[in-house]
């Protein structure tokens, strides 16, 4: 037994073919440290320069209560915050619960009766689904209640997006006034998507449908790689304030972001349709956003070094993995084939015990409402739920894979793996070191 390079000082026991096996790790996914450092450079410089052009100054961070009116913190913080994220426009609020709230802000926002939502990348992330009114919960309220119709086309069986049969149903539906796209994997094994692949869809349906709102769901995504979608000619992005753009600091909040026509639409549904976007105290929210916002590309890169040693180690135990080590990757999320229940519980377990906040809970699977295998979590995060802070979840079902994603600074996401693995080892699980 040795401890993560302590010297000579012991914190945690971890078996020395492990501490071996990470140098071996570390040495092979330098490809892909220098691509993530790279980009985080360039992300930075983006964000530190929409702070300087936009002249933020200490008097953004004070506090407004009430009504809000004339808050200039916080209108400063959605003209950064757009300028980051190549948008036009934006709203960034701490009122947004979450990010399914943004998103079904920005969904009601823009469709009206009568109006078809295409989705072309097979059955949207789980809560969306019943925003949308596919899960039967009846009078909820729903995109369906108010009579807008939802269709869907299927990834191709190599999780790439069957442009072809989008194309079809976009000509043969001139109903379809939003085409929706979920850049991230969410928890699905296929490949998140590039901007550029989004670059190409962009293209093909503006070929058919130059009028058509292009939306995408960015959860996971931002500051991933050196553009964001709007970029790449979608319309409108939203995403969750406790994934990558709070930087790990916002303690809630989301956005919508894109043209800004869209985006004053959606500011009528966030608030009233009177009031827009010139409602909403901050609170005293203002200054964490502002850090949040500027930490985030750095977080990034460390929760994408973090999942690509996950992937390095797990792929050295004899583990399927994607992405792979050094593949290019499009969101945060690493996901590991453990091949049994077993396997995920310890994962899972050793995960939550080397979290800097409820490192004694032990997660246990249970049955999670509108889910029909049990579920395990690990999340030992200091914003509740957080998931740019590194958490692992997975349904105890075929094919056993974990999705792990998050981590504050590598350093501790690296150390909370290898606590993983050894909590494995001990288990007697590790085939490859037996
Ligand atoms: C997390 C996530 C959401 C929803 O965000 P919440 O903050 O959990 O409500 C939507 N879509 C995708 C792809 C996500 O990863």
């Amino acid at each position: 037994m040795n401890s993560v390079n302590t010297n000579g000082r012991k914190f945690f026991d971890i078996d020395d073919r492990l501490t071996e096996l990470a140098e071996q790790t570390e040495r092979e996914i330098k490809p892909a440290f220098e691509r993530i450092e790279h980009n985080a450079f360039i992300n930075q410089q983006k964000v530190l320069a929409a702070f300087i052009n936009n002249g933020v100054g200490e008097n953004c961070f004070t506090s407004s209560t009430g009504y809000g009116y004339g808050d200039a913190g916080r209108d400063k913080l959605e003209r950064v915050f757009a300028d980051a994220m190549d948008c036009e426009d934006a709203l960034l609020r701490h009122n947004f619960m979450c990010g399914t709230h943004a998103l079904t802000v920005a969904l009601f926002g823009v469709l009206r009766p009568g109006d078809t939502m295409l989705c072309i990348t097979g059955m949207p992330y789980d809560t969306i689904q019943s925003v949308i009114g596919i899960s039967k919960s009846p009078a909820s309220g729903s995109l369906k209640d108010f009579g807008i119709r939802f269709e869907k086309t299927d990834l191709l069986p190599d999780g790439s997006v069957d442009i072809e049969s989008a194309m079809n149903s976009l000509r043969s539906d001139s109903s379809v006034r939003m085409v929706y796209i979920q850049r991230s994997r969410g928890y699905s094994l296929r490949p998140s998507l590039t901007v550029e692949q989004i670059d190409d869809i962009c293209r093909a349906v503006r070929s058919v449908r130059p009028d058509v709102i292009i939306m995408v769901d960015n959860c996971y995504g931002e500051f991933v790689q050196l553009t964001e979608p709007c970029a790449h000619g979608a319309d409108l992005i939203a995403g969750s304030l406790i994934k990558n753009p709070g930087g790990g600091i916002a303690p809630t909040g989301g956005y919508i972001a894109g043209r800004s026509d869209l985006v004053e639409i959606c500011s009528y549904r966030l608030s009233t349709p009177g009031t827009g976007r010139e409602v909403g105290c901050t609170l005293g929210h203002s200054r964490e956003m502002y850090m949040g916002l500027f930490s985030a590309p750095h977080v990034v890169g460390e929760a994408l070094k973090t999942a690509a040693f996950c992937a390095g180690l797990f792929s050295r135990l004899g583990y399927g993995v994607t992405p792979l080590p050094n593949e290019n990757r499009a969101d945060i999320i690493q996901s590991v084939m453990l091949r049994d229940s077993e396997s995920l519980i310890a994962f899972c377990q050793g995960i939550q015990s080397g979290s800097p906040v409820d490192s004694m809970a032990l997660p246990e699977p249970w049955d999670m409402p509108g889910y029909d295998s049990k579920i395990i979590m690990a999340s030992g995060s200091f914003t509740l739920g957080s998931s740019i802070e590194l958490s692992a979840d997975a349904p105890l079902r075929e094919p056993y894979a974990v999705w792990m994603q998050g981590g504050l600074n590598y350093a501790a996401g690296k150390t909370c793996i290898l606590i993983a693995a050894q909590r494995m080892l001990d288990k007697g699980l590790l085939d490859a070191l037996k």
